[in-house]
């Protein structure tokens, strides 16, 4: 295990009340529970998350806090965040992520994509604290690219994201060891008549959706992380030092990038962790292969099809259609336009006044979005629309307690990154950061 939280402490003055469920009402969840227990959570998602697959470090803590901050008020929450950030002044800084609720956003001191907080963070050398309202992946990022004093807080430790844990690092090592053992020939006949500087037989790429120790093994394997402004920079970058790819854990994003650059449709093959042999029929194809995608998928992007498109096309005849990459191949290709949450953000920013946006991605952006350009319209591609439940852990009842907890000199719901798996990770960050474009 590579990275450790400080769980959350739970009073015992209230034994009988500690099994009770938390409820948190939410104005913006069509769920019965804001907070719901990591069994139901598990039920929700389904196949995204199954038994065998161990979550990020913590999460078996789902959903844990004071009883009497789940009980509070929305205005009384509201207050006790501003008293405790206005004690703390700029010992804390507050990160949100475009995907938080209003309600967690309007207390940040930068809103971003993960990596943006991340870079954010880093240059906020006068904070002690860095609370992260996000998902795990994220705070371990921030806490690999800041300094050793600061210490990186995510408020609710069951905050994860269900694709960065479909990957996990002894799965990634299995495949990594078949790998080897198939393309060693390759290797012994290069190292035999031409010796070095001939490209790798596999390079690793892993998204920034990952566990840090995912990131550590593409730093110590040659491999490199990308971001979804940068994956086609970072493709481009392990295609001149590998013959093939191996891209985790989106298996969307990762196809979206190998054909957008023209990697032929049959050189791209998937590997399914959860099959004998990743269900793949032939060695041979492992061996013919370009790109070797892992399959992993975000819940929330795969909500969005070319129906939905072609629905909003009937209804709004002039929309432009924009979507995130980690939408599956057959939307993006329906879509006008495609790219991370930042372009998104940027491309309906800088459109006329008047235009009209169908956008495919996480509808507490997209309200945001519709709210902040009136002068547009804008919606989401889903209907029947749903937050990231993941992000959507983060409650301002987790944001009072910790926030709170600081201002009484205590630490609650700390990520550490353990120094090797930091410095091995901070490797591959660094690669990412030197191509062109990152
Ligand atoms: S939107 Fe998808 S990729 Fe992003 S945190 Fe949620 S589950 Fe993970």
């Amino acid at each position: 295990m590579t990275t450790h939280i400080q769980l959350p402490v739970i009073p015992t003055e209230q034994p009988a009340e500690r099994e009770q469920p938390l409820v948190v009402a939410c104005e913006e969840s069509a769920d019965a529970q804001a907070l719901p227990a990591l069994v139901e959570w598990r039920a929700r998602e389904g196949s995204a998350l199954e038994a065998h697959r161990p979550l990020h470090a913590g999460a078996e803590r789902a959903d844990q806090i004071p009883r009497e901050y789940a009980l509070m008020s929305q205005a009384e929450l509201d207050e006790r965040i501003a008293q405790a950030r206005a004690t703390l002044g700029e010992r804390v800084v507050i990160l949100g992520h475009h995907y938080q609720r209003d309600e967690i956003i309007k207390y940040a001191d930068a809103r971003g994509d993960s990596f943006k907080l991340a870079q954010f963070a880093a240059t906020k050398k006068a904070a002690d604290y860095i609370l992260f309202c996000g998902v795990h992946f994220m705070a371990e990022s921030a806490d690999i690219l800041s300094d050793a004093r600061q210490q990186v807080i995510l408020p609710n430790p069951a905050a994860g994201c269900s694709m960065a844990d479909m990957a996990n690092i002894a799965e990634v090592e299995e495949l990594w060891t078949i790998l080897d053992d198939l393309y060693r020939d390759e290797t012994s006949a290069e190292a035999g008549a031409a010796g070095e500087g001939q490209p790798q037989p596999i390079i690793p790429i892993t998204y920034m959706n990952s566990a840090a120790n995912l990131k550590a093994f593409c730093g110590r394997n040659g491999g490199i992380v990308c971001t979804s402004s940068n994956a086609e920079q970072v493709m481009a970058w392990a295609f001149a030092r590998g013959r093939r790819v191996l891209f985790f854990p989106d298996e969307h994003l990762g196809r979206n990038t190998a054909l957008k650059m023209g990697i032929a449709p049959e050189r791209i093959v998937v590997w399914n962790q959860r099959r004998d042999f990743g269900d793949i029929a032939d060695e041979q194809l492992l061996i013919d292969a370009q790109v070797i995608l892992w399959k992993g998928w975000c819940s929330t992007h795969q909500r969005f099809s070319p129906e939905q498109i072609a629905e909003a096309r009937e209804r709004f005849p002039g929309v432009r259609v924009v979507v995130h990459p980690e939408c599956n191949h057959e939307t993006v290709m329906a879509a006008d336009l495609n790219g991370s949450t930042e372009y998104i953000i940027r491309v309906i920013e800088q459109s006329p006044a008047e235009t009209v946006w169908a956008v495919g991605t996480e509808i507490n952006l997209v309200k945001r979005l519709a709210r902040e350009h009136p002068d547009k319209t804008i919606f989401c591609l889903d209907p029947i629309v749903c937050p990231c439940s993941t992000m959507y852990r983060i409650h301002p009842a987790y944001l009072a307690w910790v926030l709170e907890e600081l201002v009484a000199g205590r630490v609650v719901n700390r990520v550490m990154v353990d120094g090797e798996t930091a410095r091995w990770a901070k490797v591959a960050l660094e690669r990412m950061l030197a191509t062109k474009g990152a």
